[in-house]
């Protein structure tokens, strides 16, 4: 990944003081400035790493919701290739859903995150994202093992289904909107529009108990989207349960299912 190529200057640089570890030799960017990549150490357990990259985007994954302190927060993974790397970005918040398969971007100010041996990038406040040539000389795309589906087949121990409202102006999700009313306005792009404008739009969170492996007493914590959600009810007749959710929930729970699962995000299920 090619470092932050903006050159420092005086009236728009961050200061920061701490130990720089791994400087690189001066490298030459593509616009032809001088850069290199180095790690500042803040104190003795953090790490501030920022970069900078263009980059193909190779891999698209389905939106996630996540509590990021204590508010449900969207997320989404994406895999993308420079000149050098393969690597994962999370996009956050606002940027879900901002970038197109094939397309090759400029990816100003992510950070450097590592967990569980695995290197990737995040987007941070200040990451920008632009749509710009592609690349000549990307590395090759190698799919990885997350991407083959796993199944399981079992019952649910625990389930929660929740309702959201997506505004299809800008396709963000938010949990309440005042169904009574005629009008409504969008919290994040301040649109006002009839109620019934907005999608309803419900999520699953739910455990499961795998039959396979009763000894491994580890129930599976599995997301279905709306989208999945939907297509059942659809396919099985059980579209009353959409109007539902106490009813749908309890029906969860009196049957065995098999589901199919990217790295624990539900892609079809049925019943067995
Ligand atoms: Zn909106």
């Amino acid at each position: 990944m090619a470092s932050n190529k903006r050159p420092a200057s005086a009236t728009d640089s961050e200061e920061y003081q701490g130990f720089i570890h791994g400087l690189s030799p001066i490298k030459i960017s593509r616009t032809n400035s001088k850069y290199f990549d180095f790690t500042l150490q803040i104190n003795t357990s953090n790490y501030k790493r920022v970069l900078s990259t263009t980059a193909k985007v190779m891999k698209i994954e389905i939106p996630k919701v996540q509590m990021l302190y204590g508010n449900p927060t969207n997320l989404q993974d994406i895999i993308v290739v420079d000149n050098t790397n393969q690597i994962r970005i999370t996009l956050w918040d606002a940027l879900v859903s901002s970038v197109q398969l094939d397309n090759t971007y400029n990816f100003e100010n992510l950070s450097v995150r590592n967990f569980k041996n695995e290197t990737y990038l995040t987007t941070t406040k200040s990451t920008k994202i632009n749509r710009t040539e592609d690349l000549n000389n990307a590395v090759e795309y190698e799919a990885t093992a997350a991407e083959i589906p796993t199944t399981i087949v079992g019952t649910v121990t625990e389930i929660k289904i929740t309702q959201s409202y997506m505004c299809k102006s800008c396709t963000r999700k938010f949990p309440e909107i005042l169904t009574e009313e005629k009008y409504n306005r969008c919290t994040f792009c301040q649109m006002l529009q009839k109620t019934e404008n907005f999608v309803s739009c419900l999520t699953a969170t739910l455990n499961v108990e795998s039959e396979d492996e009763p000894e491994d007493n580890q129930p599976s914590k599995l997301t279905i989207f709306n989208t999945q959600i939907n297509n059942f009810c659809t396919l099985n007749n059980k579209e009353e349960l959409l109007k539902d959710h106490l009813k749908m929930e309890e029906f969860f729970l009196e049957e065995t299912f098999a589901f199919n699962l990217f790295d624990n995000v539900v892609d079809s299920f049925t019943v067995m």
